[in-house]
């Protein structure tokens, strides 16, 4: 019989990758700490509506990305193809946004049915940080400088660059859209197929198309900086003067319209060239409109999610030696006569060692194979507990690493001594 696989392009996290995973997530969350933010969590399944009706209907990701199904009610479902949605569902729901701001992110698994390819998989994983209640661009600044910070915490930041745009108001957009879809009439016999189908739907999604013909006709259409309203443009130029204040390097990128519908004033992405053509790591911007769309109060409110396979190749391309050895701890090598009082020292030791990986040695052997063990283990030291260790009520000390004479300790010095490895580590 042939054995069961994966579903295509929901790859397994084996336990060679998960450490960088740890490291990566333990860096992520000193940085969500350092500005005040709280984690949320909220069900990877909801109903259909508040993705088709928050993301839009004539997104790339409503279009053709959801995994949908009907459940055994008959109600259709579906798998959070990104967070946004949730959150504001989880804090209009929980009261979180009456009267207070609020400052939260999430971590989890995203679907989308799309073709998998390098940086692209139908279950990936998103840090998605969401902050309500605040009308910037003062907030708008911080966000961008609290991912500016998570680069840095993992020395990538000569990989990636900061790309900006502002989408005005639904009042300024409704104008240009008029602008655009007359531009593009005029020009309709350059459109491709699927330009054609969007200029009726959602002319601004043309802008962002990734066909190379399509180029030249997108850089002259008309831009959306030219029908801001007073107060968006000051928003935006404010925004483009904290970043600089900050020394925050950025590039006006008039075609970044971003995927999804909900967004208003100002957008953002970092991108590599260090991936190849999946090139954006972060995404992000406002969406003022949102909360109250989905029946909340009338909060302003903004975020980004950064796609955390990316993050992880981008990592280990420009820099591998992210995970330190750390302390690789000790393996008791043990006589199988002695295996329960060897239980009871390992269990003193982890007491006595927090952050100390201790390893023992189960189901017998002689030495000579359990330090094999011990050797291909990792381990730092060997612990050999035999009949003349329990008998003098010590231990023997072996360095696995480097050429040192055994040492013979009490447990308390043995305990004394790998603290201050511990310290040093
Ligand atoms: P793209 O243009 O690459 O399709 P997107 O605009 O659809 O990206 P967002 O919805 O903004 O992406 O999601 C934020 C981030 O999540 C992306 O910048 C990317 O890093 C990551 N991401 C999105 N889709 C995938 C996927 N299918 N596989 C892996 N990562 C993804
Ligand atoms: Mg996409």
């Amino acid at each position: 019989m042939s054995s069961i696989r994966s579903i295509r392009g929901m790859p397994d996290i084996t336990p060679d990758q998960t450490a960088l995973w740890r490291e990566v997530e333990t860096r992520l969350n000193g940085v969500l700490d350092a500005y005040g933010y709280e984690e949320i969590r909220f069900p990877l399944l909801e109903k259909t509506a508040l993705f088709s009706r928050t993301i839009g209907e004539v997104t790339d990701i409503v279009e053709k990305e959801m995994y949908s199904f009907e459940d055994r009610n008959g109600e259709s479902l579906t798998l959070r193809p990104e967070g946004t949605a949730g959150c504001v569902r989880a804090c209009i729901q929980n009261g979180l946004l009456n009267q207070q701001s609020q400052k939260l992110w999430y971590r989890g698994p995203m679907f989308r049915y799309e073709r998998p390819q390098k940086g692209r998989q139908r279950q990936f994983h998103q840090l998605g940080l969401e902050c309500f209640g605040l009308q910037g661009p003062d907030i708008d600044a911080e966000i961008i400088a609290l991912t500016a910070r998570i680069w840095r915490a993992l020395g990538i930041s000569e990989a990636v660059q900061l790309e900006i745009n502002s989408l005005g108001s639904p009042v300024s957009r409704a104008a240009h859209r008029q602008a655009l879809v007359d531009y593009f009439r005029q020009h309709a016999n350059q459109l491709d197929e699927d330009s054609q189908r969007r200029l009726e739907s959602n002319p601004l999604r043309i802008l962002d198309s990734k066909n190379p013909d399509m180029q030249e006709l997108n850089e002259a259409a008309p831009r959306l900086l030219d029908f801001l309203e007073p107060d968006c443009r000051e928003h935006f130029e404010h925004f483009c003067g904290l970043l600089e204040g900050m020394g925050i390097g950025y590039q006006l990128n008039q075609r970044l319209v971003r995927g999804l519908d909900y967004y208003s004033r100002t957008v953002f992405e970092w991108t590599t060239s260090a991936l190849g053509a999946q090139g954006t790591v972060c995404g992000g911007g406002r969406y003022d409109g949102l909360v109250k769309q989905l029946g909340g109060p009338d909060v302003p409110a903004l975020g980004f999610a950064i796609g955390i396979e990316r993050l992880l190749m981008l990592v280990q391309e420009v820099n591998p030696e992210l995970i330190g050895a750390g302390h690789r701890g000790l393996f008791i090598v043990v006589d199988p006569a002695f295996t329960a009082q060897a239980m009871a020292i390992a269990e003193t030791l982890r007491n006595q060692l927090p952050g100390m990986p201790v390893l023992q040695h189960l189901g017998g052997g002689s030495f000579k194979s359990q330090f094999k063990k011990a050797d291909r283990s990792g381990a730092r030291y060997a612990l050999v507990l035999g009949e003349n260790e329990i008998g003098s009520k010590q231990v023997s000390l072996k360095d696995l690493r480097e050429e040192k004479p055994q040492q013979q300790l009490s447990l308390d010095e043995l305990c004394a001594f790998l603290r201050q490895e511990l310290r040093s580590a």
